[in-house]
């Protein structure tokens, strides 16, 4: 059968779709997202497999499918495994002045790295294996921009 389409003009429209939703963070999601809410403390999960410590926390491991039932609480202090530094505005994107970052921290007591914003940070200063901090937010209201952001660690004295 011929193809009727292969002569055929491709009429392409650019757009933008923005979908707002809500949904229930779930019993994991929400014992994790209390934690940060009230009492700044990160939450993660062990797999009693294979002894991963997930952080954000998981239910079940990925990797060989047990539930991951033992509750594990790390620190505020973390390394920065990877990251990009963001230098250019974008109305909507924007969530900090610039120049702001985008990392993966791999919190102390963790295994798995999770994606935050950095911020406070010199020029040129980040750089994989620098130890982060967080900086949580004055009002809390159970997401995980409760963490307003991470920062270099700048030891006092
Ligand atoms: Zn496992």
């Amino acid at each position: 059968m011929e193809d009727w389409r292969k002569d055929q003009e491709i009429v392409v429209m650019e757009g933008r779709i923005k979908v707002p939703y809500r949904w229930a963070a779930g019993e994991v999601g929400t014992r994790y997202l209390q934690a940060l809410r009230d009492e700044m403390r990160f939450l993660g999960t062990r797999c009693p497999g294979c002894g991963i410590v997930y952080h954000p926390p998981r239910r079940n491991c990925p990797d060989c499918e047990r539930e991951c039932g033992e509750w594990v609480e790390l620190g505020e202090r973390g390394t920065l495994l990877t990251y990009t530094v963001v230098r250019r505005h974008h109305p909507q994107l924007s969530p900090l002045p610039l120049p702001f970052g985008y990392g993966i921290v791999r919190l102390e007591g963790a295994d798995t790295g999770f994606l935050h914003l950095l911020y406070e940070f010199q020029e040129g200063e980040l750089r994989a294996g620098l130890p982060v901090e967080a900086v949580f937010a004055q009002e809390r209201e159970g997401s995980v921009l409760d963490v307003r952001y991470f920062r270099p660690v700048r030891e006092v004295g």
